[in-house]
């Protein structure tokens, strides 16, 4: 069995990313920029907007992080957006999800400018997806599908199940799986929280992608012998024994599935890494297209 190692994999990319860093530097030009805005003091928002600050720094990108109190006004979050907008030494922004509930998470994505959304949520990259034109592919799907090309997994022609319907991985997931490019060309069907027998309908996915944030759920009899599984859930499980008191969980249940599948990503070490490595690959795209 394979583990499908998103720890390998996002070294691989943040070198090439830092090497292409490298090359503008010594041709005197400045180096991406990611600007992150992060609203209120959320305990997970936190640690994932800390990573990908660090991650910028790593591979040499200059980030800016901005903070707000969780009372700013829709408005005020709004104009900020508009100013990054139109600070041309910044290539990507991105609004740390979630918002508190007064600010709608839909404006503040339809604020950003579609060429700064290396985020991947804005409607109109939505939409180029769909039809297949270049655009900013939201990270964690993106980052799926480096991992799947990284370890060959060959994807044409396969029949592939997405558990998980959501805008920034379900969905996106199924569109790139079906698309008609390396990753691609599968016949996909999307299950969700209406799906009828899910157990049927994933034992017969040659690569099943589950992105439903349930601990644990797919067992080895959900799973078809040989299968690829590329667990996204990531859940904080209470855990005395841990020094933080609670452990990240897989919607995989990984001991027992690895005695079927031919390939798992593990979590944690699998596409959590990926989605920062497909953040830093968009943000090295806006920076291209705006240089
Ligand atoms: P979400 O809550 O928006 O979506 C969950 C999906 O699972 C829904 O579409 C729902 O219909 C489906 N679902 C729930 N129970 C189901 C069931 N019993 N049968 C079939 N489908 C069921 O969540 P999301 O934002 O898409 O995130 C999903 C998981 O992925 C979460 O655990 C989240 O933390 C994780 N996540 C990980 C990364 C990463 O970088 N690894 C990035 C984003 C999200």
């Amino acid at each position: 069995m394979l583990v499908l190692d998103g720890k390998i994999c996002s070294q691989h990319i943040k070198h090439e990313l830092s090497q292409k860093v490298e090359s503008f530097k010594a041709n005197g030009k400045r180096v991406p920029h990611l600007a992150a805005i992060l609203v209120g003091n959320n305990g997970a928002s936190e640690t994932y907007v800390a990573n990908k600050v660090k991650s910028c720094a790593e591979v040499g990108y200059q980030s800016t992080l901005i903070r707000y109190k969780d009372d700013i006004s829709e408005l005020e979050l709004l104009q900020a957006i508009e100013e990054l907008n139109l600070n041309t030494e910044i290539d990507g922004i991105l609004v740390q999800l979630p918002l508190p509930n007064h600010i709608s998470e839909l404006k503040v994505i339809e604020t950003i400018s579609p060429k700064k959304d290396v985020d991947g949520f804005h409607p109109l990259n939505s939409g180029r997806l769909v039809q297949g034109h270049p655009t900013f592919a939201p990270a964690t799907p993106y980052g799926m599908t480096m991992l799947m090309e990284y370890f060959n997994i060959e994807t044409k022609g396969k029949n592939a199940v997405v558990i998980g319907r959501s805008n920034i991985v379900g969905r996106p997931m199924s569109i790139l799986l079906s698309g008609n490019h390396t990753y691609g060309n599968c016949t996909v069907t999307i299950c969700h929280s209406h799906t009828k027998n899910l157990e049927e309908i994933c034992s017969q996915a040659d690569i099943l992608v589950t992105a439903m944030g349930k601990p644990g759920f797919i067992k080895s009899n959900m799973v078809k012998e040989g299968a690829i599984v590329i667990d996204v859930g990531i859940t904080r499980v209470d855990d005395e024994t841990a020094a933080r008191g609670y452990r990240i969980k897989g919607d995989v249940d990984f001991d027992d599935v690895a005695t079927k599948a031919g390939a798992i990503s593990p979590v944690p070490g699998g596409v959590g890494l990926m989605t920062i490595a497909g953040l830093l690959k968009n943000t090295m795209k806006a920076y291209l297209n705006n240089n």
